[in-house]
């Protein structure tokens, strides 16, 4: 289980220019900060590969929770395919794919809108499910997904989080079982995470300026 000690803090303070790094020119002017590179995000992920294949022992069905978690998920995937366990043993996986939206602009909405049918949720009973997300802010989104797919008697749900924001005064609402980085309380994109649907395509995890949030914003 995640407490406190086993993720990376990233403080406030520590942001980098974009001027240090190497940002597709289309988004040059949109960036206010990287808050986290793409080399970073990298190497903390094959250590949770690494956690996840150690608390696994039979197959795993993967949930990415698209479309901000894909790049997340295609990098853990690719790390927990490598490792083998003791007697040369490796987890089998199955995938799935849930599009999940709470978001517009930049606040939550509250209720969630979930892409599985009734059959598709039914497959889940018995089975050990491994949720992958990009982000657990309010913790809102995640809490209504566990609910409704616990309804369907799977065998465990752990679930696998990139980031959790760090709420000042306030505990975290929820703390999935694995965490990559804590980050400061700012609406950040990048890593396959989107400001209405833009800056997935970036590779570092940046907080973009004040103009790019209003010409995007709907
Ligand atoms: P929560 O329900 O925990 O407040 O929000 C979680 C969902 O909202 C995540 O799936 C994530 O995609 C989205 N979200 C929350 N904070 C941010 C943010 O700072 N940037 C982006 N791009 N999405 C966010």
């Amino acid at each position: 289980m995640a407490n406190s000690n086993n993720w990376i803090d990233i403080a406030s303070d520590v942001q980098y220019s974009p001027d240090l790094f190497s940002i597709p020119p289309h988004y040059i002017k949109d960036i206010k900060s990287v808050l986290i590179p793409n080399g970073f995000v990298k190497d903390r992920i094959a250590r949770l590969a690494f956690d996840i294949v150690n608390d696994t022992d039979g197959p795993l069905n993967i949930c990415c929770i698209l479309k901000g978690g894909y790049q997340f998920f295609s990098d853990l995937v690719a790390n927990i395919k490598k490792i083998r366990k003791v007697n040369n043993q490796s987890i089998p996986l199955t995938y799935d794919f849930i599009r999940v939206k709470s978001y517009v602009n930049t606040e939550s909405t509250g209720n969630i809108q979930v892409s599985l049918t009734e059959n598709e949720l039914k497959k889940y009973e018995g089975k050990d499910i491994l949720i992958v997300e990009d982000l657990v802010d309010t913790g809102k989104t995640m809490v209504e997904l566990l609910k409704l797919l616990k309804k369907y008697n799977p065998k465990s749900i752990k679930v696998a989080c990139l980031m959790i924001k760090k709420r000042e005064n306030k505990d975290y609402p929820y703390i999935p079982d694995y965490v990559g980085f804590s980050i400061p309380d700012e609406f950040i994109v990048g890593y396959a995470l989107d400001y209405n649907e833009h800056y997935r395509d970036l590779d570092h995890v940046c907080i973009i300026n004040d103009e790019a949030k209003k010409r995007f914003s709907i």
